[in-house]
């Protein structure tokens, strides 16, 4: 893979040096969840490094493996967390991109069995993409009695705050049929709480499905590459002509290694320095894919690049 033999690695830059990658990009990638936002709060200076960066003639994209709201409701929490301009086109969700893979690139012809919450379900349903609608009561029986769909083709699975046996093991006897795909909006493991508390993510219920089918998920969020292509496609971008910003080394700085782009961690999120530098000393030549080029305390250290000029 390109970028395994080079020395790139975990510069920590501030104030021009800032300045200088950013004067070289039109395009920026931001992660959500640890970089511009923790829960429901903005990272300090965030929403001024976004309106900053269009008010230079720069795209901005969200990139999310979040599936758990549709993208409507981003805009929603992008004002109400003091962002004033980000459209709606300008995001790129995990549940969103599976949906544009279903009826785009799979073009699947029959029903989506879905386990996952309402941000996948919406995303399908403004996609035009039939699913099995959600059983709202749990008295559907069990796995002995319970009806199937013939008419499901794809099995999607998401965040779930509602996971239960009933649904893994329907989820099991779809995939049964060597046809029927299986995607995976995402491979997260986890996920921070407040607290200290941590909650599992998609990528463990993933891998339940996974050990009991004998099979892989197609994973359709970070770090595949189809998120960018799902922005490649709508905006023509260029990857040299990208920054892809993370908390996540494993996740958001190998999508960017595997799609050809400038890699930045930010510190406000999960990842730490030391972990970077980590993967960078590694002797294993696939670690190296983990390894940010850059390193910002927070994205907030965009701003000083004005001051200083
Ligand atoms: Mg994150």
């Amino acid at each position: 893979m390109a970028g395994a033999v080079t020395s790139k690695g975990c510069q920590k830059i501030r104030g021009s040096q800032i300045k200088e990658l950013l004067d070289a990009k039109r395009n920026v990638l931001f992660d959500c969840d640890g970089v511009i936002w923790n829960g429901e709060t903005a990272v300090p200076g965030a929403p001024e490094v976004v309106s900053s960066l269009k008010q230079q003639g720069k795209n901005v994209f969200f990139v999310t493996n979040n599936c758990t709201r549709p993208r409507e409701n981003y805009v929603q929490k992008f004002s109400r967390l003091g962002f004033n301009d980000v459209a709606q086109e300008e995001i790129f969700s995990s549940a969103y991109c599976s949906a544009v893979y279903l009826r785009d690139v799979a073009k699947v012809q029959g029903k989506v069995f879905v386990i996952g919450g309402s941000g996948v379900y919406n995303e399908l349903r403004d996609a035009g993409v039939p699913f099995v609608e959600e059983e709202t009561d749990t008295s559907g029986g069990s796995i002995y009695d319970c009806p199937l769909d013939s008419e499901v083709k794809a099995v999607l699975v998401g965040y779930d705050e509602k996971f239960n046996f009933l649904k893994l093991a329907k989820a099991c006897c779809y995939l049964r049929n060597a046809d029927c795909l299986f995607l995976a909006t995402d491979p997260d493991p986890w996920h921070p709480l407040r607290g200290g508390r941590v909650t599992p993510g998609s990528g463990s219920l993933t891998a339940a499905l996974e050990t009991a089918t004998d099979r892989k998920a197609t994973v359709i969020g970070k770090p595949s590459r189809f998120m960018f292509e799902c922005i490649a496609s709508q905006f023509g971008v260029d990857p040299a002509q990208c920054l892809m910003v993370g908390d996540r080394l494993e996740t958001d700085i190998l999508f960017g290694t595997n799609c050809g782009l400038d890699t930045m961690l930010t510190l406000t999120g999960v990842s730490k320095m030391e972990e970077a530098e980590g993967y960078r000393d590694s002797e294993a030549p696939e670690k190296k894919d983990f390894v940010p080029d850059y390193v910002v305390d927070t994205i907030a250290d965009f701003l000083q690049t004005e001051e200083e000029d």
